[in-house]
This record gives structure tokens, sequence and C-alpha cells, in this order.
């Protein structure tokens, strides 16, 4: 093969560096030992058809476009003996400015992306090359060189040609392209000689490029050779779970399979085709494809919004995928469609249908719920802190942990399931994680009865309670509310028996009182312990705790409200107490653990190593008189 058949003389043409990561990536694709090399066909069918997506938007605003009668389509020829193949479309086009921004100096953190990920994924990545913004370069893994004409959608442009081998430079000169669009001739390495076969391209556009938008077409030929209908517009039972998958991977670049996928076709209220994900991790990969959240929004075939957030409500921006629908007025800017009513409707049917798949996840497949929950269930809660109106639809796809049962994930249905007929109120208790609620002492109470308590144990939880005070007709309360201590619960003999007579608790709270000054608003016996020696109960009227939570978790300034110091009248630990001197340095040390340990419990106490000092000197008089410490404390 002689140099000049090579190298085809491109006059007047001014020569380009590569980036120093493209380089790299030319390198590795051109020395690539790839199998899958047909994918080439692939992206640069895929930039065809963003081109022509890209022109038919700009129709929809823009009658100046050169050829506007000209049909919106692909066309692909090929010249068997001399190893051509040649991809027109009759897309945006490019002028030269953007041509050597889009084809060679643009700063391609993709390629640098793609480079790592090759590097670790070890796979034959060539797959996915498209995912990084790189997909034109993939045609060095087929080329010998690449000369791409092309002329703008503006009248006014001057055609223009650039050229490449894939060395470390590239060529642009000017044009001779008349028509709009872009022309892309490839002359094929010997190795990749296969590609110049009408037959095999057919095959290979049928296996990966079936979707794209426009017809394409092969030679003079005039019927089209994909059947250009998108996944989503696809009737159910025609798509398998692999072209799903096939598609999420396409969408996302997420190597791992979606947790469940949404496939949504109606006529009515408004026409919608939907296919949407949701991944099995509630962050984004790192290579990603989708940068942000929101869904593809298209009209008849017409990419409108990559990332469109106003189709679900904020606390659902996990899901992702495409919205199709016919409904959407056209000719008009992208921002009259987002303030058209149509949009609003769109969204109340989509959020209905996810919430109703989620339902259904729940009730027929439990445990792929609970991996759906773990990784969601923060989203849906603020979805109910956040959404007043419609905070009742993700009810019933909540979940909590209880003290009955710590280990299982119930719904709000399964609690009032188990309620007994009498209770008439659902109960809960914030904490900071499961153990430390379960050992708080406003469960002692519930723990005897055998009487159920969420545990709310997450930062949201405090949030979410904002936008959830009743469930049907019950009513959420904290078990740590005052009025609930209040109501004292008939006290057993044995109780009875143990407590320390009203005259000399009379006397040990004045202590505590003496004690614990202005630290707390009152200091109270309370039929609600047993196991615990005091707890700490907000005054009537206080802010609720869980507005405080929120309070402090908004880094608000906000001080702690003042509480009442609640004791336990049968406790051993009091018993002892009562028995000491008022002056008594014990006492008071004893006095001020208790309450330190009401506060830690509580996750209040705002220095809790600064109660060591204290600890020691309690233990040295436990030693001082080791047999008075009776049972293992646990
Ligand atoms: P991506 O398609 O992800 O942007 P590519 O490497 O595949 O990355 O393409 C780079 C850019 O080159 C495209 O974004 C586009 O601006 C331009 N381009 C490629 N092919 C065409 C085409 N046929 N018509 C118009 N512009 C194109
Ligand atoms: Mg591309």
């Amino acid at each position: 093969m002689d140099q000049a058949d090579q190298t085809p003389a491109l006059e007047n043409s001014q020569s380009f560096s590569f980036k120093a990561e493209t380089k790299q990536l030319l390198n590795i694709l051109i020395h690539s030992l790839y199998k899958d090399k047909e994918v080439f066909l692939r992206e640069l069918l895929s930039n065809a058809s963003d081109a022509l997506n890209r022109l038919r938007f700009e129709m929809l605003t823009n009658n100046a476009v050169l050829d506007p009668e000209a049909e919106l389509c692909v066309r692909i020829s090929v010249d068997k003996d001399a190893r051509l193949i040649t991809i027109r479309d009759t897309g945006i086009g490019m002028n030269k400015d953007e041509m050597i921004e889009n084809l060679g100096t643009i700063a391609q953190s993709g390629a640098r992306k793609f480079l790592e990920a090759a590097k670790e994924q070890k796979a034959d990545f060539s797959q996915v090359i498209g995912q990084f913004g790189v997909g034109f370069y993939s045609v060095f893994m087929v080329a010998e060189w690449v000369k791409v004409n092309s002329h703008s959608f503006n009248p006014d442009a001057e055609p223009v040609t650039w050229y490449a081998t894939g060395e470390d430079n590239f060529q642009v000169a000017p044009g001779d392209k008349t028509d709009r669009g872009t022309s892309i001739e490839i002359k094929l390495k010997e190795d990749a000689a296969e590609f110049a076969n009408d037959y095999r391209l057919k095959e290979v556009i049928r296996k990966h490029s079936d979707y794209i938008g426009f017809p394409i077409y092969m030679g003079e030929e005039k019927d089209q050779v994909n059947k250009q209908t998108a996944i989503w517009r696809t009737s159910k039972q025609d798509v398998t779970t692999e072209q799903y998958n096939d598609f999420y991977r396409q969408l996302t670049l997420d190597f791992e399979e979606p947790l469940m996928q949404i496939h949504y076709v109606t006529d009515a209220p408004v026409q919608i085709y939907a296919l949407l994900f949701v991944s099995g991790k509630s962050e984004r990969a790192v290579f990603s494809l989708r940068k942000d959240d929101g869904l593809k929004l298209y009209s008849r075939n017409i990419l409108i919004d990559e990332y469109s957030k106003d189709l679900l409500p904020e606390y659902l921006r996990f899901v992702q995928g495409v919205v199709d629908s016919e409904d959407l007025p056209l000719n008009v800017s992208r921002e009259t469609i987002q303030a058209s009513g149509m949009m609003a409707r769109l969204k109340k049917v989509l959020t209905g249908q996810v919430t109703r798949e989620l339902e259904n996840l729940a009730k027929n497949d439990a445990d792929k719920y609970e991996l759906f929950w773990k990784e969601f269930g923060a989203f849906l809660k603020q979805g109910v802190a956040a959404n007043q109106p419609d905070a009742e639809k993700i009810y019933p796809l909540l979940r909590f942990k209880t003290n009955l049962k710590p280990e299982n994930w119930s719904s709000l249905e399964d609690y009032v399931g188990r309620m007994p007929a009498e209770q008439k109120t659902i109960y809960f208790i914030l904490g900071e994680e499961v153990k430390s609620a379960l050992r708080s002492p406003h469960l002692d109470y519930f723990q005897n009865k055998g009487t159920e308590v969420l545990l709310l144990t997450e930062p949201i939880d405090s949030f979410m309670l904002m936008g959830l005070h009743k469930y049907k007709d019950f009513e959420l309360k904290n078990v740590a509310m005052a009025d609930e201590a209040a109501a004292a619960k008939p006290t057993d003999a044995e109780e009875e028996k143990n407590k320390i007579a009203d005259v000399d608790f009379g006397s040990l709270v004045e202590s505590f009182k003496l004690v614990l000054g202005e630290r707390v608003t009152d200091v109270r016996s309370s039929a609600r312990l047993s196991q615990s020696v005091a707890r700490l109960v907000e005054p009537e009227g206080s802010l609720n705790p869980e507005m405080q939570r929120v309070y402090k978790y908004l880094g608000k300034d906000f001080e702690v409200s003042k509480k009442i110091l609640e004791l336990n009248q049968s406790h051993p630990i009091l018993k002892s107490l009562v028995s000491l001197d008022t002056e008594s340095a014990l006492k008071n040390l004893v006095i001020e653990q208790i309450y330190d340990s009401a506060l830690l419990v509580e996750g209040l106490h705002p220095d809790p190593s600064s109660m060591v000092a204290r600890v020691q000197e309690l233990m040295q008089a436990a030693l001082s008189n080791p047999g008075s410490v009776s049972q293992d404390p646990a």
C-alpha cells in the first residue's frame, strides 16, 4: 500500500494536536485487541442520532436552517474493494470551531476517566466507551484514517473537513460539502475489512442501534435497516429483562443490575411512555453517565430535557430513566413546556405509579424491598417531612424497627395489626441508635406491658415526624412526653412493698432539688419506671423532643429546654440513698451521676467525658465497701 493511498491530501490544512489524555486513549484503542470492534458503528450512529435530534429541536423555533426539507436520516454506503465506509447524517452539522473543539481539543475528562476505568475493569471496555463522552474515538479501533466532512445547519457557515489517522495530530481544512449535516468517511484497517460489507453492517445496526429514532438506510435502499422503536415505546411483553438491563447500563453506566424497573405505558389521563429504574445504590457511581438527578424527557421522540426535575417530586429524585409523552406541546420553548399544566399532570401520574410499584414490590418481594428501604428509606422519610399534601401516600412505604421486633422492618400497618384492641396510640421513641433506644428509661413501662414502640434512631426521623402525626385513626406519641407519665399505672403488690415510704422519698426529692438547683424544673416520682433509676421528661408546654432535635440538626441557636427529673420510687439505689446523711458527699455524687446518666441516655449530655472524674470517685467509694455491690449491673 502506498503512502498516498493512506493519507489523502488535505489542501490548505491546519494541524492541531490532540489533548494528552486523548492521545493516550487513541493509543489504547488503536492497539487494542478488543473483540467487539463493531461498537464503533453504534457510537457513530449515536452521534448521528444526537445531531439529528438537535437539528429537529432547533427547527422547532428556527426556520432559517440549511435544507429544511431534507429527510432526517442516516445513510451508510460501502466501497468494499477500497475498504471504505461512509456514514452520512442530515443533522445539525459542525462549523470549523465546533469541529476543532468537539473532535480534538476539548479537555477530555471523559478520556481520563475511561482510561482509569479501563485499567480497573480489565473487561472489554470498548462496550461502554460512549458513556464517557469519547465515543467518537472508538472509530480508531477499525480505522486507518477518518475524514469528517460537515456543513452546519447555519446557512452562512463554511463547510469544513477534519482528518486524522489516530496519531498525535489532526488536520482541519475548508470543506466542499454543500448540503446540511455530517459525513464520516472511514478507511478500514485490514483486520477490520469485515465491516466493508452491507450484510455485516446491517447485522451490527440491528444488534446495537435498532432503537435509534431516525431511519438508517444502506446505500440507495429505500427500506430502513432499524426498527426505530425506542424500548420504552415497546410493549412490556416484548422486552426481555436482558434488554431492560442493557438499556439501564447504557443510560447510567451502572454495571450493577437495577433494583427494579418500572415500565409504564398509559393513554389516560395523559399519554405517557415511561421506563424508570431504581438502582441498587443510593449514591451515583463515580463513572455514572448521569451527572445530575432528573429524568430524560422526550416528546414524540424529541429530547426536550436531559435532566427534567419536574416529573417527580424531590424525594423520588433517586429514580432514573426516560419519560416520553405525545401530549406535551412541541412548538414552544422548554421554559413554556415546564410552565404548562401538562408537566404537573405528568408528575402526578408518574408519582402515583412509582409509589404503587414500590408498594407492590413490598408486597411481592419483601427481601428486595428491604434492600430498597435500606438504601432509599431516608428519601421517603424526607418526602413525609416536606410533602405535606401527599405525605399520606408515602406512609405505607415506611419501615421501622420496634422494641418488640428490633431485628425486623415493620410497616405502620404491621404495627397497627399487632396492637391490642384497647390501644389507640402508636408509640415511638427517639434515640441515637437501636441499642441505646432499647435501654432508654422511657421504655421501661412499655417493655413491662409488652407494648410495641417504634424506634426512631435516624436524624431524619425527627423531620419525618413533622409530617406524620397520625396513621389512620391512631395518633403517634413520643413515650418521653410528660403527660404520658402522668397517667399512673396501677402498682402491683411487689412494687408497693419495695416502695420507699412517701416521707423518706419527700426528703430525698428535696436533696435532689438542692443539688441540681436550676438545672431541672422539678423532681418527682414516676410510676413509669421499673428498671431505671430516673428519667428526664419535658415539662408541659415546652417544645416537643422531636422538634428540639430538628432545631439541633439544623444548627439553630437553641437551648435544650430544662426538664423534669422523674425518679423510680422503688429503685434499690434510691433506697440506699435515703439512708445516707443529707450532708454526705457520696450522696451528692450519686445524685449528680443519676442526673448526668439521664442526660446521657437522652443524647443530651454536652460533655460526657466530664463524668470520668466522678465515676472514679464513685468506684473508690464502692471499693472501700466491696460487699455492697450485689449484682452484675448489666
Ligand atoms: P459524545 O457523543 O458523548 O458527546 P463523542 O466523542 O461521541 O462524545 O462525540 C463528541 C462530539 O462531537 C459530540 O458531542 C458532537 O458535538 C460532535 N459530533 C460527533 N459526531 C457528530 C455528528 N455526526 N454531527 C454533529 N456533531 C457531531
Ligand atoms: Mg457520542
